[in-house]
C-alpha cells in the first residue's frame, strides 16, 4: 500500500508499533445551522403536479398538428426533466419536424426545448410566465426521481421501465453539470435523524394521499451512494441515530438563469402566451408542439388526473460553511444547503389536493424552531 500523504514527514519510529491508519480523513466539524425566525428570507409555495398513473408524455393529432404532452411530474420534475425530455423528443422525430413549439418554460418546458436545440431543431417556447415565475422555482432543488411521480397501484413494468431510462438519462446529464461557476448543480453530505427504531414521522400524512411508488432503492441502487451510520459523538445533533450520504443538489437560480441563458445563446425565442383551450395550439404557426403545462394542463385540457400537491419552503439567509443538508422525519423537517439561502421545508397532512399557494408564514417559523433544537 502506498504511504499515506505526509506520513514519511517526521520519519517511522522504531519502537511503537504504527497506529491504523484511518480509511479516510475525518470530516472537519459541521457549522452549526443560525436557525431563527428572523433570518427567513422568503417564504414560498408551489404544487407538485402529481398524477397517481405517472407523467403524461404521449402523442395526440389534432387538425394536422401533432402535439406531443409531456406533464405530470409530481415531486420529481427537476430530477427526471433530462430524460423526460428524451421521452419527448422520440415522439417529436416521429413527426419530421425541423420546427417546434414548446409551450411551458418551467423544468419540463425549457429542458425539452434546450434538448431539442441540441438536436438541430428550431425552436419557439410560449408560455404565460417563464423561470423564475413558474412553479418550477419554488421545489427545493435536490434530486429526488421518484418523489410523488406515481401512485403504488399504477406502477406497472412499463412505466418502471421508462422511468428507470428518464432516472439514468437525468442522472448521466446532471453529472456534466458539475463544477460550473455559480455552482447549479452539486453534491453535499446529507444527514438523515431518527429517533430510533420503531420512531414515528411526525408528520403522518393525509388519509387521501395514495401509497407511491417506492423505485429510487430498488432501481437505482448502483448510482445511489450508501449511506454511512454515524457514531454518537460524531456529530452535532441531537438525535438517536444518525445516517450520512452524498446527494445531488439543484441551486435553482443559477440553475434557471444557466438553461435560459443556453436556450437563448442557441437561438431560441420565448414568447409570452396565454393558451384557454387545447384546440388554441393549432393556431401556432409550428406544426409539432410539446404541451408541457405542468399543473396548467389539467385546466387547460380538463384533465383531472393532474392533482395539486402543495409544498412549502423557507430560506434562511445563505450561511458560508453551511454546506450539508438533514432530513430528520420524525423533526417534520428537510434542509438543503442552497447557495441561494439554507432551504428548510415542512410538511402537512393537508397538502394532498391542496392548490392554495398562499404562504403560511407560521408554518415555516414552526420548522425553523424545531431546526434550531435539534443543533441545542
Ligand atoms: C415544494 C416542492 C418541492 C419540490 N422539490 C423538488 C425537488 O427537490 N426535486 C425535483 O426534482 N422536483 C421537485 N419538485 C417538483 C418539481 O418542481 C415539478 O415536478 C416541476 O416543477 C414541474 O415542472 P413543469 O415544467 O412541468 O411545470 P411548471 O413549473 O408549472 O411550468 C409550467 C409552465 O407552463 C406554463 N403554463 C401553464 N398553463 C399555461 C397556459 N394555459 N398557457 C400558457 N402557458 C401555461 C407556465 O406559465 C409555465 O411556464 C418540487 C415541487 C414542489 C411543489
Amino acid at each position: 500500500m502506498p504511504p499515506l500523504l505526509g506520513a514519511c514527514a517526521s520519519g517511522p519510529r522504531a519502537a511503537a508499533a504504527p497506529a491504523p491508519a484511518p480509511r479516510f480523513a475525518p470530516p472537519a466539524p459541521l457549522v452549526p445551522i443560525r436557525a431563527s425566525a428572523d433570518r427567513i428570507i422568503a417564504v414560498d409555495v408551489c404544487t407538485r403536479p402529481f398524477r397517481a398513473q405517472g407523467p403524461r408524455i404521449e402523442a395526440e393529432r389534432m387538425d394536422g398538428h401533432t402535439i406531443v404532452h409531456c406533464y405530470g411530474h409530481g415531486g420529481a420534475g427537476w430530477s427526471l426533466s433530462w430524460g423526460s425530455a428524451e421521452e419527448a423528443l422520440r415522439l417529436v422525430r416521429e413527426t419530421g419536424a425541423r420546427e417546434l413549439a414548446v409551450v411551458g418554460c418551467g423544468a419540463i418546458g425549457l429542458t425539452t426545448a434546450l434538448l431539442a436545440q441540441r438536436s438541430g431543431l428550431q425552436v419557439r417556447i410560449y408560455a404565460r410566465e417563464r423561470l423564475p415565475q413558474v412553479p418550477s422555482a419554488f421545489a427545493t432543488g435536490v434530486w429526488s426521481p421518484a418523489s410523488r411521480i406515481a401512485s403504488a397501484d399504477h406502477a406497472a413494468p412499463a412505466f418502471e421501465t421508462q422511468w428507470e431510462r428518464m432516472a439514468r438519462a437525468s442522472f448521466r446529464t446532471f453529472q456534466t453539470l458539475l463544477g460550473l461557476p455559480g455552482e447549479p448543480v452539486g453534491w453535499h453530505d446529507f444527514y438523515w435523524l431518527s429517533d430510533g427504531p420503531g420512531a414515528r414521522r411526525a408528520n403522518a400524512g393525509d388519509e387521501r394521499e395514495p401509497r407511491y411508488a417506492m423505485l429510487e432503492g430498488r432501481l437505482l441502487g448502483d448510482i445511489t451512494p450508501a449511506a454511512e451510520r454515524l457514531a454518537p459523538g460524531a456529530h452535532p445533533f441531537r438525535a438517536v441515530s444518525v445516517r450520512r450520504a452524498a446527494q445531488p443538489v439543484f441551486n435553482l437560480h443559477a440553475y434557471s438563469r444557466l438553461l435560459l441563458a443556453d436556450f437563448l445563446q442557441l437561438g431560441g425565442a420565448i414568447e409570452t402566451r396565454t393558451f384557454h383551450a387545447p384546440r388554441e395550439f393549432t393556431t401556432l404557426r409550428e406544426t409539432t408542439v410539446v404541451n408541457a403545462t405542468g399543473h396548467g394542463a389539467g385546466a387547460l385540457l380538463g384533465d383531472a388526473s393532474v392533482v395539486p400537491v402543495r409544498g412549502q419552503t423557507a430560506r434562511l439567509v445563505p450561511q458560508p460553511g453551511v454546506d450539508y443538508g438533514l432530513g430528520y422525519g420524525g423533526r417534520n423537517l428537510f434542509v438543503v444547503p442552497r447557495t441561494d439561502g439554507i432551504l428548510v421545508q415542512a410538511q402537512q397532512a393537508s397538502d394532498y389536493d391542496n392548490a392554495d399557494t398562499t404562504p403560511d408564514r407560521a408554518l415555516s417559523v414552526a420548522a425553523v424552531e424545531r431546526l434550531a433544537e435539534v443543533f441545542a
